[in-house]
């Protein structure tokens, strides 16, 4: 079995030591929980491939402790510059054009010319990042098309016997994974809603251009089925069908479901996209064949919420 260590700085300085060798370390973030392999070395990134049984095309998300740790590895914009000022550290990946000389292994980039950058803000990322000084390849924890972790026990659960080190610090407090924003062309393009709300950046850059609406896939792992329980998922369900499990919202409530969780009773969307991904492993523990959910408005994570409902419903 996996070391589960809780976070402290005794666990920092033990997972750092194992990604200088090489090794994988699971840690929390605010997002969800990443499996870390330090992003120079292709044996330790290519172990994280091989761990979550990720497609060979779909590019990881390199962590850095700050702006300035990200300075040689990309050809920083305007763009990319604003909402660095704006939301670093936090829950915003920026794909930039990959600066050539940067010491990042090609595994991470799939051999793309850009690179997509992070500067997570929960504490026990930030400090893994300041006690290993290297860049961190890091995607959720979990097996590649599940559930996305939240809790230490969902990266056991799921990786248990893979990852070298998990380092507990608790559920996460944004819920959901980053939004992905390209700022490496003229037009800032979003690539995936995620935990900080399309308003927020356009306020800072302006109306965001969509990939799939407005052009050609421009992030390879986007349209792959993704966040997926076990049973089936029933998007926008008013109330449940007999034997369904149900996912309610606000008053919303499922009454006479087998199963049922409510993402917020108050109609909050940030406590929602909290719980999400651990109710869906909850409802889907209960054995049901269909999880219905109740329709979430799209607005602030609300878009991001419904982005990893409708792939979780999808494609299988
Ligand atoms: P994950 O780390 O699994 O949550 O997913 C990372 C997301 O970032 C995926 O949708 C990737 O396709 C996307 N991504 C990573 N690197 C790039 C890149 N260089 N260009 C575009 N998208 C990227
Ligand atoms: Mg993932």
């Amino acid at each position: 079995m996996t070391q589960v260590l809780p976070a402290s700085d005794a666990a920092i300085e033990e997972a750092a030591q194992v990604l200088r060798r090489g090794g994988l370390v699971a840690f929390p973030t605010e997002t969800v929980y990443g499996l870390g392999s330090v992003a120079t070395n292709d044996r330790a990134v290519a172990r994280i491939f091989q761990a979550k049984q990720r497609p060979a095309h779909n590019p990881l998300i390199v962590h850095v402790a700050d702006r300035a740790a990200a300075t040689p590895l990309a050809i920083w914009t305007e763009a990319g510059e604003a909402l660095a000022a704006a939301f670093w550290p936090g829950p915003l990946t920026l794909v930039l054009a990959r600066e050539p000389s940067a010491p990042i292994s090609p595994l991470v980039t799939v051999g793309l010319a850009t690179i997509a950058l992070r500067a997570p803000s929960a504490p026990t990322a930030q400090k893994l990042l300041q006690a290993t000084l290297l860049p961190l390849a890091a995607p959720s924890a979990n097996p590649s098309g599940q559930v996305s972790p939240t809790t230490a026990a969902h990266v056991v659960a799921g990786l248990g016997d893979v990852v070298d080190l998990v380092i507990d610090g608790g559920p996460c407090s944004v819920g959901v994974e980053s939004t992905v924003v390209d700022v490496s062309g003229e037009q800032v393009r979003l690539l995936r809603p995620g935990g900080v709300p399309r308003e927020a950046i356009e306020a800072i850059v302006g109306p965001l251009l969509d990939s799939v609406a407005d052009g050609p896939i421009q992030s390879p792992g986007q349209l792959e089925s993704h966040y997926a329980p076990r049973a089936a998922v029933r998007l926008e369900a008013l109330q449940p069908a007999p034997g369904e499990a149900f996912l309610g919202f606000g008053y919303m409530i499922g009454k006479g479901a087998v199963a049922a969780r409510n993402l917020s009773p108050t109609g909050d969307l940030d406590e929602a996209a909290r719980n999400l991904f651990a109710m869906l492993r909850q409802l889907d523990d209960a054995g049901v064949a269909t999880i219905a959910v109740a329709p979430i408005p799209q607005q602030g994570l609300g878009e991001a919420i419904n982005d990893r409902l409708r792939r979780a419903a999808a494609g299988r």
